[in-house]
C-alpha cells in the first residue's frame, strides 16, 4: 500500500515551499485529502482481479467508449479520455465489466498514454485468450493544456495485435464502430 504519512509530509512541504501557510483553515486538512486522493487515483498498482471467463459465440467484439482518468508520470497532472477495444474471440467472450477493470487497473497509476495502451492490449490478450486485439485511446492531457504548450490537444494512441495488424478491412470495420461511438473528450 502507499505510504500516506509520507505523502502528507511531502504535501505539507510543498505548501510551505509555495509560500503558503499549511496551518490556515483551508489548507489544514489538505495533506490528508491529497494522501487519500492519491490512494484512490493510484489504486491500479494494487489491483489483482480474478477474471471469470464465459463462453459465447461471436465473431467480433467491440467495446467502448470507456471513460478513464489517469495521471501523467512526468507532471502528476491528469490525462483523461476514452478507451475503445476490440478482439476476435477464441471460443470465449469476457464480460464488459472485466474489460473496464483492466482499463482502471492500468489507468490508476502514474502513466504515459503509449504504455497504458500497450498494457491494456496485452492484458486483454491474456484475459480473452485471443492474440487478435485492438485498443485505441483518445485523451486530453492537462500537462499540455494547463502548462507547456497550453493548447487543447487530443492525443490518440493505438495498439494493434494479430489480425488487427494484418487485416486492413477488419481494422476499418472496427474503426467505423468507434467513429459511431466517438465521444466528446
Ligand atoms: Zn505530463
Amino acid at each position: 500500500m502507499i505510504d500516506k504519512e509520507k505523502i502528507k509530509k511531502a504535501i505539507r512541504m510543498i505548501l510551505e515551499a509555495i509560500g503558503e501557510d499549511p496551518e490556515r483553515e483551508g489548507l489544514r486538512e489538505t495533506p490528508q485529502r491529497v494522501a487519500d486522493m492519491y490512494e484512490e487515483l493510484l489504486e491500479g498498482y494494487y489491483r489483482e482481479d480474478e477474471y471469470i471467463q464465459f463462453t459465447e459465440r461471436s465473431d467480433l467484439v467491440v467495446v467502448g467508449p470507456i471513460r478513464f482518468y489517469s495521471l501523467c508520470e512526468h507532471h502528476l497532472l491528469p490525462f483523461f479520455g476514452y478507451v475503445y477495444a476490440a478482439y476476435l474471440p477464441k471460443g470465449k467472450v469476457v464480460g464488459i465489466s472485466k474489460i473496464v477493470k483492466v482499463i482502471h487497473k492500468y489507468a490508476r497509476r502514474l502513466q504515459i498514454q503509449e504504455r497504458m495502451t500497450e498494457q491494456i492490449a496485452e492484458e486483454l490478450q491474456k484475459l480473452t485468450g485471443s492474440h487478435d486485439v485492438m485498443v485505441i485511446v483518445r485523451s486530453r492531457h492537462m500537462c499540455l493544456e494547463m502548462r507547456g504548450v497550453k493548447a487543447q490537444s487530443v492525443v490518440t494512441t493505438a495498439a494493434l495485435r494479430g489480425e488487427f495488424m494484418k487485416d486492413t478491412a477488419l481494422r476499418s470495420e472496427v474503426l467505423t464502430y468507434f467513429a459511431k461511438e466517438a465521444s466528446q473528450l
